[in-house]
Formats: C-alpha cells, structure tokens, sequence
C-alpha cells in the first residue's frame, strides 16, 4: 500500500506547486492589469549588456483597435539615467511601463533597448534586466521571506536579508510575530502601503536590475514615510536606467529627464528648471501643487 502512496503523496506534491505558481503567475498578471499576449520570435536573441539605453521611438499604441492610448511617443533614457513622466489621470503613463515590460506590442514605431527592437529580444532576458516597482505591490500569501526573495530565488538568506536592510524594512520584519516566517497577504498579516512598498524595493534590489520602473503610489503615503521611501528610490535608481512615473511633483526635481503626457501624447519635456521657465502645463502643475502643500501644512 505505501507503493500505491508515495506516487500519489508525490504528484498531490506536484499539483499544490503548480497550482501555488499558476496562481502567482495569474495574480502579477491580473496586478500589472495585462494579459500574456507576446510571444517570442524563433530568431529572438538574449540582452547581451548591462548597460541599458532605451528609446521609445514613434510609439503608437491601443488596447483595442478603437481607441489610440498613445499617439506618436518619442523619447530617449540615456544608460544611467532618469527620465520621469507625469500628467493627469489616464494620460497613458502607466502605458508606457507596461509598453517597456513587454506586456503588450506596440501598435506602430518602436521601443528599442540599445538600438535592437524589443521585439528581437527574448523576454527572459528582457525582463531579467528590468526591475518594476508598482503602484500597489501585491503580496502573496506567503512567508514575507519567500515575498522578498522572490526577486532573485537562488539569493542565499544573508542577500535576502541583506536587501531588506538596504530597503530599510528588515528591523520591521525582526519585530513581527514570526520574523521572516510571517505570513503576509490577503490571508495573513495585512501590511501598510508604504510597508509593501518597501517589500517590493527590496525584491528590487535583490534582482539588481539595471533598468528601472517605479510606477510612484497614487495614494499618498503618510509625508515621512514618503520621503523615506522617495530618499531609498533615488538611492536604488543610481546608475540604473530608471523610468519613473509620479504623482507628486517633488519626486522627479532631480531627473535628468521629465516628460509631461496629454491625452496619450508628450506636450512638453525638459528639466524641472527649463519646464518652470517654459512657463506651461508644468508650471501650473508644480504652482498647484505647492498650494496643495502649504494648504496641508
Ligand atoms: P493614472 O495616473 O491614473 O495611473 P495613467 O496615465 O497611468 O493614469 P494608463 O493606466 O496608462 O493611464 O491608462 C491610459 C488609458 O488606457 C486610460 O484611458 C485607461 O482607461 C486605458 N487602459 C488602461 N489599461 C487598459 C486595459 N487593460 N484595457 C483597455 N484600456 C486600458
């Protein structure tokens, strides 16, 4: 009878497994708001640098063929550098992230990672260089450590550990009822929005991606817990070939780069200086806002 148990016992093993990984693959696709619809090409090729330049050139894009999200979208993030985009809601900025992940293809023009089309590319590898930091980080209903790890499996416990410290969460993670061992999501201890960000930077930093996305929280945070997390981004986004779309002004000063998106289109770019001196829609976005913050404080 054991003879008859041990295949049974072995593939309940392998049906739990499968169904634990077919449930987290549906859920980041369900979070990412993305279908799998890409496939690769027989002739695609592996990302063979670390040192990532991207281009969007002349990219135009629908979800549905009977609306255009993205009209004519051109720009350039240099290796290293950051570009920032902001604008109001359902400009397509979040488009762009999934655009650049390879969710979906473009619908016209291009994105190009070091001059070949990303459509040349493997996805493996494609995605391999890139880590994103999402709006709302979903966690799965796993141990916090398998949460974290999650961004690199074979990392040993000390980089795991090691990268939740640089995401300043690690003291945290010591104060809960099981430590690492604590299970985390919807079915086990609800963690805060700033929390689960934090979660997601360390997964990021544990991947070591050389480019970047941070999709910034719609919700604000409460302002320290902010800064904090906008200071430990800019630290990860050193070097890295970083797009960032924001919601709050503040964040993107610093960018190389700041793309301000209208109805699917790029209406002005430049520096946070040039854009204030330019006098547009970008001036009147960081005016409100600075009212916005005086009101508040
Ligand atoms: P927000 O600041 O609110 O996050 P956004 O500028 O990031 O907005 P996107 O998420 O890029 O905007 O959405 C751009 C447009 O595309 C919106 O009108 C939205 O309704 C539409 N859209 C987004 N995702 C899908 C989808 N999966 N299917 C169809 N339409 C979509």
């Amino acid at each position: 009878i054991t003879q008859l148990w041990a295949p049974l016992h072995f593939l309940g093993f392998v049906y739990r497994e499968i169904r634990h990984s077919l449930a987290d693959m549906e859920r980041m696709f369900t979070l990412l708001n993305v279908g799998a619809e890409v496939a690769d090409r027989p002739t695609a090729q592996p990302l063979a640098s670390r040192d990532v330049a991207i281009r969007f050139d002349g990219v135009g894009f629908g979800y549905d063929a009977k609306r255009t999200i993205l009209h004519d979208v051109s720009f350039d993030i240099p290796a290293g550098h950051t570009v920032a985009v902001v604008g109001a809601s359902g400009a397509g900025k979040s488009t762009l992230s999934r655009l650049l992940f390879r969710f979906y293809d473009v619908g016209s023009g291009a994105i190009r990672f070091n001059g070949t089309d990303v459509r040349e590319l493997s996805q493996d590898s494609l995605r391999a260089h890139i880590g994103i930091v999402p709006q709302d980080t979903v966690l799965f209903n796993d141990s916090i450590y398998y949460n974290i790890a999650y961004g690199r499996p074979d990392a040993t416990r000390e980089e795991v550990i090691d990268a939740a410290r640089s995401a300043h969460i690690h003291d945290f993670v010591m104060g809960l009822p099981d430590g690492y061992d604590t299970t985390v999501g919807e079915r086990g201890l609800k963690l805060s929005g700033g929390e689960k960000q934090r979660v997601a930077i360390a997964r990021t930093i544990l991947k070591n991606p050389p480019v970047l996305i941070f999709d910034e929280a719609t919700s604000a945070l409460d302002s320290r817990t902010e800064k904090a997390i906008q200071a430990e981004l800019l630290s990860i986004a050193a070097n890295r070939t970083t797009l960032i779309i924001a919601h709050r002004l503040s964040t993107i000063a610093e960018a190389d780069c700041i793309l301000v998106m209208d109805g699917g289109r790029i209406i002005e770019r430049g520096t946070h200086r040039e854009l204030l001196a330019h006098g547009g829609r970008y001036a009147e976005m960081w005016r409100l806002q600075q009212e916005g913050e005086a009101l508040d404080a």
